[in-house]
């Protein structure tokens, strides 16, 4: 990756967690999720809220390190409009980019900011804080809460 590039990611991920999107609770919501990462000590609430089979909105509350809020941010910003299912393959396209053994090849234009959380492949340990929002948003889409 060039040092250009990595500038950038780096810049993406910090300006989302100073100022994150969609942070809040959601209200009224359809479903609640709550994630904890014991190795960081990364916590996250991810809201949704569904009607008719799609997604209306995502909000989250975190506290953590910074990856794992920019990530849930991110996140946020990917999901109005998708039907539950587009949401699913969604996280798990994420989750291939993570630990895909692979470079992944991404185009940024199609990525958009997610692409910035590549990084983190060099980072085994963090992958749980990049994660972690993603797998509360399955829980959360499953209707619990
Ligand atoms: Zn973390």
């Amino acid at each position: 990756m060039n040092e250009n590039l990595q500038d950038l990611y780096q810049d993406i991920i910090l300006s989302h967690n100073k100022r994150p999107r969609n942070e809040g609770e959601l209200d009224p919501h359809t479903g609640k999720a709550e994630g904890y990462n014991p190795l960081c000590g990364d916590k996250v609430t991810v809201f949704v809220n569904e009607q008719d089979g799609r997604i209306e909105a995502v909000k989250f509350i975190g506290e953590g390190c910074a990856i794992s809020r920019a990530s849930a941010s991110i996140m946020t910003t990917l999901l109005a409009g998708l039907t539950v299912k587009e949401a699913q393959a969604r996280a798990q396209k994420f989750y291939d980019m993570l630990t895909s053994t692979e470079e992944p090849d991404l185009d940024f234009l199609e990525e958009g900011e997610v692409a910035a959380l590549v990084g983190v492949r060099q980072f085994p340990a963090r992958i749980k804080c990049a994660t972690l929002a993603w797998h509360a948003l399955e829980d959360a889409l499953g209707g619990a809460g």
